[in-house]
């Protein structure tokens, strides 16, 4: 059984997850509208992830016998003043889910629940490579500066992102697609 705690830090974090989804569709729209397939492509990418993001602590709470409850998602923003901002923003956002999972694992910790050890331990992990992505292509933008040959060159790169369900999850939540 899920510690009380533990279990309303979770359903708050499914929020977090839904609305980072949300806010990545936001900025696939966004780069929709400027022509910038590439990053559109790879933020329909991330915004999938998000919503495995989700559904693993749904997934969790369900078999610790806890019960899911769903709030509110707020509206993301529209647009950017830049790919360059988007991508800022986007790590900006990744800091802040970073410091949530860290929290939620500090309260885990301190309520001895040590059942949702491997769960956080795997976003831990996958935190840094949100943020590391995220920085990666901020940074290669803010070398693309206002050459639009370089720009197109990036975008064709962020087209190659293939999105695969994480090997790993499995282990861990067995198998959230197959509703099991
Ligand atoms: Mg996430």
């Amino acid at each position: 059984m899920i510690n009380k705690n533990v279990e309303k830090i979770m359903n708050e974090q499914i929020v977090h997850e839904l609305y980072s989804a949300y806010l990545y569709l936001a900025m696939s729209a966004y780069f929709e509208s400027i022509n910038l397939k590439g990053a559109a492509h790879w933020m329909r990418c991330q915004a999938q992830e998000e919503e495995i993001h989700a559904m693993l602590f749904y997934k969790h709470i369900v078999d610790r016998m806890g019960k899911v409850v769903l709030g509110k998602i707020d509206a993301p923003p529209a647009s950017w003043k830049s790919p360059l901002e988007a991508f800022v923003e986007a790590n900006k956002h990744e800091q802040k889910v970073t410091a949530l999972i860290n929290n939620i694992a500090k309260i885990a910790m301190q309520e001895a629940d040590f059942a949702s050890n491997t769960i956080l331990q795997w976003f831990t992990n996958e935190q840094i490579e949100e943020e590391a992505q995220t920085d990666e292509i901020a940074q290669q933008l803010k070398l693309v500066g206002d050459n639009s040959s370089a720009l197109l060159l990036l975008d064709q790169k962020l087209l190659t992102r293939i999105f695969t369900y994480p090997a790993t999850l499995s282990a861990v939540v067995g198998g959230v697609a197959g509703g099991n």
